[in-house]
């Protein structure tokens, strides 16, 4: 069953009590996606059918600045800002001002666009405290058809290799997308995120949304191949901490507690939704990271059932699910 429920924005702005989860967790955490538009054309992207619904409602600065006093009045204490690609908004350096006054810590999930401009990446860093780079590959020539650009490889990691020697304490992350294509180079990739210094690796598998959804029959990782590569992988970043999102935990060996299943945070996900007849800037509430997992009958007799979400649905709706191996402990 999904914990998310929805609050209309006008709602938000009723009251500063904080909000508090089914399981007693304050919820401290915004994801406010700043724009519709990106220049990448990942192959996997969730957000595509989003960006191409919702491109032709701006995020205004006024809504931004609402949607950031509000929620910090109720306790949000980090914003992650998202998109499309976010540092393209216009006011971006004025977004990570303001959640910085408010005393949020700030991140982005980039691909590097403006931050691998010096002249930009210095008037961010200082009030930006993390960055998520999407990096997908170990070279330019795996990254750049993931991310359906040339030129998108050198741009990210430029971005990062400058951020995370001009800015002291930076949190340089890197957050990496498998699919059937990139798969087998994954140690590679995520030797080349702890060369570039990052201190946390995210292995995303591929999500059934957007295009990820339309895609998923070429683009999904097999289970005996994620359950045969990923164990191999922390190994390569011996210093950074390394985390796997949207995985089955019986398919990481030795490092089923590197499941971002056992450390993922309730979040509030502000953006646009169409209702009957609205769109609306609206807060979806997450209390687990269940999104698109399910169950399935192998999961029933698994020790670990309470505490991993099990796979994707669609994965488990087109394929056998054999592979799984439950937790008899
Ligand atoms: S058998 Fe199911 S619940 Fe158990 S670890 Fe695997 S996916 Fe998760």
């Amino acid at each position: 069953m999904s914990h998310a429920t929805q609050v209309s924005e006008l709602g938000l702005v009723e009251t500063a009590t904080p909000w508090i989860g089914p399981n007693g967790a304050v919820m401290e955490r915004l994801e406010l996606h700043l724009t519709y538009i990106c220049p990448e054309r990942c192959v996997f992207c969730s957000e595509e059918h989003r960006m191409n619904t919702f491109r032709p409602f701006p995020v205004t600065w006024g809504r931004i600045a609402t949607i950031l006093r509000t929620h910090a009045a109720r306790g949000v204490t980090a914003v992650h800002l998202t998109g499309g690609e976010p540092t393209i908004h216009p006011r971006f350096i004025d977004v990570l001002k303001l959640a910085k006054k408010l005393g949020m810590r700030t991140s982005v999930g980039t691909i590097g666009t403006q931050l691998q401009h010096p002249n930009f990446a210095d008037k961010a860093l200082p009030y930006l405290d993390e960055a998520l780079f999407s990096i997908h590959g170990p070279t330019a020539e795996v990254h750049d058809r993931m991310a359906g650009r040339d030129g998108s490889f050198e741009q990210v990691t430029k971005a990062m290799k400058y951020a995370v020697n001009h800015r002291p304490n930076f949190g340089g992350f890197v957050n990496t997308v498998v699919t059937r294509h990139n798969i087998r180079d994954l140690p590679e990739t995520v030797a080349l995120a702890s060369d570039l210094g990052a201190k946390l690796i995210v292995i995303s598998n591929t999500t059934p949304e957007g295009h990820g959804e339309d895609r998923y029959a070429d683009l999904a990782v097999p289970l005996n191949i994620l359950a045969e590569v990923l164990p191999t992988v922390p190994e390569r970043a011996p210093n950074s901490v390394v985390r796997f999102f949207g995985v089955p935990m019986c398919l990481l060996g030795d490092y089923g507690a590197h499941s971002n299943d056992l450390h993922w945070d309730p979040r509030v996900t502000v953006e646009w939704q169409r209702d009957p007849g609205v769109v609306a800037f609206t807060g979806i509430y997450s209390w687990a990271p269940d999104r698109r997992r399910v169950h399935v009958d192998a999961c029933n007799g698994c020790s670990r059932k309470r505490v991993c979400s099990g796979v994707f649905d669609k994965y488990a709706e087109t394929w056998d699910t054999d592979a799984l191996k439950p937790a008899v402990e």
